[in-house]
């Protein structure tokens, strides 16, 4: 025993030479930093960094595995080891660090820090700070360098519907009622099923991720099939499940849908990137009785709730006629409006039932350019932002877009406010990036988990390219992110703390097959159409 102990304890004490010699060699690689980050894309570089980490890692694992911490097996340590303790009590071991470039936090402060660096370990954000402040504490396992980029909580896209990306581009240019119920309702009769639903979202994440989208709020049919597709693509979402008064593809009657949520609530509550939810389609396509026992149905499960709401001026004047109160009002008499409701749209709210938003908790969802698409309307949001209401950004399905792009609909959501009001000083910059994030995550009541890069929260975040031409020259950091740069300047996404894509190349997903899928299905929507 004796002689085996002797044997660990040089065996160890070698291990702790090596790893001071790793310390070393990352301080040299730290003074030549300029240097190497010049070079770290070239295959040549790439593979020293490479050795680098994997020698790192092949230590960590060993350190794990022979269980060195005194605490632990309450070993007395020799000096040379005593050294060794304070050296590795020095340097952390984590999973991932983005290293470099400039970091838009979005935290309370609105920190940007320059030269940054985020240690990532697991799932989420354990530190964060300059590169000179806190990189040499560190010792990742795996390294993304952020250096000329810009470095940004994962955008929150907070309503879409997902699949509907097959639907693209099928009607354009119609008024809402019509649009639906001569084209959407009728294709999506004809064609809707598990198979669309899964490729479909797999094609939206793909967008999505492409865009620098880590979290969505969908509200469609077949769940679960689009839970599965969304874990597969590692992205962060929020799933309602469909209610509506007629028969749909996967339910007949709002009784069975009823079932259906509360299976897909079961499987899925508690995963990791999915939160699953209820969603009544509209106060117009939903009967009062059914919208309370969707009520109770989020309570006893303790889910979030979506819907659309008083997106046109129709449904304002169909629901005061049928219930004798507005949209927002008649949601609140039957007991809707509370923290777990997420309402897209709020296109028609007056002063009085915005201050009833905020008062209920309610999270909206601004959809700018869906609204401007179908001439919907335009949302009070500068009202609402002044009142404090959770606005996030959304880009609704892609067949009322049309495209999933929240780069687009936060330039759109800056410039539509400042036209509508007359006045340039509403919705800055930094007002429009707040929604697609951190305000993206408060109205979907998950601002303390993300939507802001922040010590503790989930490690959701994207590294854009800040070298574009239509980027150049960089006075404000909002003023480009916002009116200038382009879904396509995303080149990294981290969700969870897994790279779901890097340097543009998606990690998770087969692009190729993908679109394959997408030709696949549209021939068949065609044919549906008789076309
Ligand atoms: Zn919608």
């Amino acid at each position: 025993m004796d002689q085996k102990r002797k044997d660990l304890d040089q065996v160890q004490g070698s291990v702790f030479d090596l790893y001071r010699e790793i310390e070393s060699i990352w301080q040299r690689v730290d003074r030549r930093s300029e240097k190497i980050d010049r070079s770290v894309r070239s295959p040549r570089s790439g593979k020293k960094i490479d050795s680098l980490m994997i020698i790192g890692a092949i230590l960590a694992i060993f350190f794990l595995c022979i269980d060195i911490t005194p605490a632990q097996n309450g070993v007395q340590r020799s000096g040379n080891r005593d050294r060794a303790s304070r050296s590795s009590r020095k340097i952390e071991r984590i999973d991932l660090a983005i290293v470099g470039g400039k970091i838009v936090t979005m935290d309370r402060d609105y920190r940007v820090i320059e030269d940054g660096y985020i240690a990532i370990s697991k799932d989420r954000i354990v530190a964060i700070g300059s590169r000179s402040g806190i990189g040499k504490q560190y010792l990742p396992a795996k390294v993304i360098n952020a250096k000329d980029r810009v470095v940004l909580p994962g955008l929150v896209n907070t309503h879409t519907h997902i699949p509907m990306v097959m639907f693209r581009g099928i009607a354009d240019d119609l008024v809402l009622k019509e649009w639906l119920e001569n084209y959407i309702f009728p294709a999506e009769a004809k064609n809707v099923s598990k198979d669309l639903c899964y490729w479909g979202t797999l094609a939206g994440c793909l967008e999505m991720i492409k865009g620098g989208i880590t979290t969505y709020v969908d509200m469609y049919y077949f769940e679960d099939t689009i839970a599965e597709a969304t874990e597969k693509a590692g992205v962060r979402a929020l799933l309602g499940e469909t209610i509506i008064d007629f028969p749909v593809a996967d339910n007949k009657t709002p009784q069975d849908a009823l079932v259906y949520t509360e299976k897909f609530v079961d499987r899925w509550k508690g995963n990791s990137l999915i939160t699953p939810a209820i969603a009544p389609h509209a106060p117009y396509t939903v009967k009062p009785e059914n919208l309370r026992a969707i009520k109770e149905l989020a309570e006893k499960k303790d889910i979030p709730i979506v819907i659309h709401l008083a997106e046109t001026q129709v449904e304002v004047d169909d629901i005061t006629k049928r219930y004798g109160a507005r949209p927002i009002e008649h949601l609140d008499k039957l007991g809707l409006l509370s923290n777990r409701l997420i309402a897209a749209h709020v296109v028609f709210a007056n002063q009085q039932e915005i201050e009833l938003l905020k008062s209920r908790g309610v999270g909206v969802a601004h959809n700018p350019q869906s609204n401007m698409k179908l001439a919907s309307g335009v949302a009070p949001v500068p009202k609402m932002l002044s009142k404090g209401v959770a606005v996030g950004l959304g880009t609704d399905g892609a067949a009322s877009n049309n495209d999933l792009s929240l780069f687009e609909e936060m330039d759109t959501a800056a410039k539509l406010h400042k036209l509508n009001t007359g006045d340039p000083t509403v919705v800055s910059a930094r007002d429009a990036l707040e929604m697609a994030t951190i305000g993206g995550a408060r109205a979907i009541h998950l601002d303390k988990e993300i939507g802001s890069l922040e010590v503790g929260k989930k490690a959701d975040l994207i590294v854009v390219n800040l070298q574009s031409p239509h980027q150049q020259p960089l006075y404000n950091i909002y003023s480009c992110l916002v009116y200038a740069t382009k879904a396509s300047d995303v080149e990294t996404a981290v969700i969870d703390g897994r790279a779901v894509m890097l340097n543009r190349k998606l990690l998770t997903l087969n692009e190729r097959e993908i679109k394959l899928q997408i030709e696949k299905f549209s021939q068949k929507i065609l044919r549906s159409l008789g076309k």
